[in-house]
């Protein structure tokens, strides 16, 4: 709180003596309006705004709970003390239970009136924090929402341009390779050559939509998590890609790896696509994939490391993103796909997924997710 802020005080108390007494000793603390009753309190409250309320607990028609108990019911309430007297630590607990935020005793030597200012300032101050964090938290939930529409929003759009766009480049493709077939005779050379173009083109645009309307399909949506044994998903990998890796010579290796809450068959999709990119961007004599997983407090920290080509660290973030790719198809082939398709399973499983790796030198491929107990 700001020094010398002037803050409106409502004080309930049916002993004019003492009211009286709050006035004159609290007065540089701000305005103090004194009610000599529960009923006169709430009336004064429902007319001004106050910054705290001191309520004495023990008052003739409504006591200091009944008043409390109303205000709470009328909605959100300033700062509220209690005073009690000594040895009713009961009803200081009740008070606090039903919103009043601290309690304190009223001694008969008046001590109390010294610590008063205190437990004001303190009270007020913990209520603006609080009210600030329900701001804050508000204000969270908010950007939240928006940002789990506009998400929806896109991956609609995404299925939908995706699904529209499949017709009519069917039938373009349909006729291209009618004319390449019935009409090959009919066109020169460059002709024939340009037709090839026309397919090659749009067998790839059919590939990116296909890609696209998958990605935008790759979801958690609808169905509960289940218990996936990933030493089972990578077995099925390393059978899945017999073929690549005998070809290509390679190695894929894993340690013991934990059983975690998820989806399997879209858990399977992000081992498929770290493990089969370490054996393609790799032009070692003997590509190597290793998977590992630690525990890294409430999550489990999954590792895919090979010892192929390696990325620039500046690349890192990118290649996480829909059709982001750092090499020519000539080169590998590929639609820059995979990973964004990692990060979306990841993410829905409310974990994370980044890259560490030096051109040149292997790359690592990490993700976590949560345990789940
Ligand atoms: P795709 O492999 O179909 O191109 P990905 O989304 O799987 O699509 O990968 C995006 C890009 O990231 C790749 O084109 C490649 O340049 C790079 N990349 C992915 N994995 C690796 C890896 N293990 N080593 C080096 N580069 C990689």
């Amino acid at each position: 709180m700001k020094e010398k802020e002037e803050i409106r005080i409502l004080y309930m108390d049916d002993d004019p003596g003492l009211g009286r007494l709050f006035q004159k000793k609290l007065s540089q603390m701000g305005e103090i309006v004194v009610a000599g009753n529960g009923q006169e309190g709430l009336s004064r409250y429902r007319e001004e705004k106050y910054d705290v309320l001191v309520i004495d607990y023990q008052m003739p028609g409504l006591d200091g709970l009944q008043v409390l108990r109303k205000l709470v019911d009328g909605g959100s309430v300033p700062p509220v003390i209690m005073l009690t007297g000594a040895g009713n630590e009961e009803t200081a607990v009740e008070a606090m239970k039903m919103g009043a935020t601290d309690y304190i005793v009223k001694d008969i030597d008046g001590k109390y009136f010294q610590l008063l200012p205190l437990v004001m300032n303190e009270a007020i101050k913990r209520f603006r924090f609080a009210e600030e964090k329900k701001r804050m938290q508000k204000e969270l939930e908010r950007y939240a929402n928006e940002l789990e529409r506009s998400n929806k929003e896109l991956e609609q759009f995404a299925y939908v341009v995706s699904h529209d766009l499949k017709e009519p480049l069917h039938t373009i493709r349909g006729f291209a390779k009618f004319l390449e077939e019935s009409y090959q005779d009919k066109l020169d050379e460059q002709g024939n050559e340009f037709m090839g173009y026309i397919i090659d083109g749009t067998s790839r645009m059919e590939r990116l939509i296909s890609g696209l309307l998958d990605y935008s399909r790759v979801t958690f949506k609808n169905s509960d998590p289940e218990p996936v044994n990933c030493n089972e998903l990578v077995e099925q990998v390393i059978r899945d890609l017999k073929a690549t890796i005998d070809l290509r010579n390679a190695k894929v290796t894993f340690d013991p790896l934990p059983t975690i809450t998820g989806k399997e068959r879209l858990l399977l999709r992000v081992f498929q696509n770290l493990i089969d990119n370490g054996l393609k961007y790799c032009r070692n004599e003997l590509p190597k994939v290793h998977i590992s997983a630690e525990e890294d407090g409430k999550m489990w920290r999954f590792s895919i490391k090979d010892n192929g080509i390696g990325i620039n660290p500046k690349h890192a973030e990118r290649i996480f993103f829909i059709f982001q790719r750092l090499h020519n198809r000539n080169e590998f082939s590929g639609d820059g796909l995979g990973l964004a398709i990692c990060r979306k399973i990841i993410e829905n499983h409310k974990g994370k997924i980044w890259v560490e790796s030096n051109q040149g030198e292997g790359s690592t491929f990490y993700f976590t997710i949560p345990k789940g107990e």
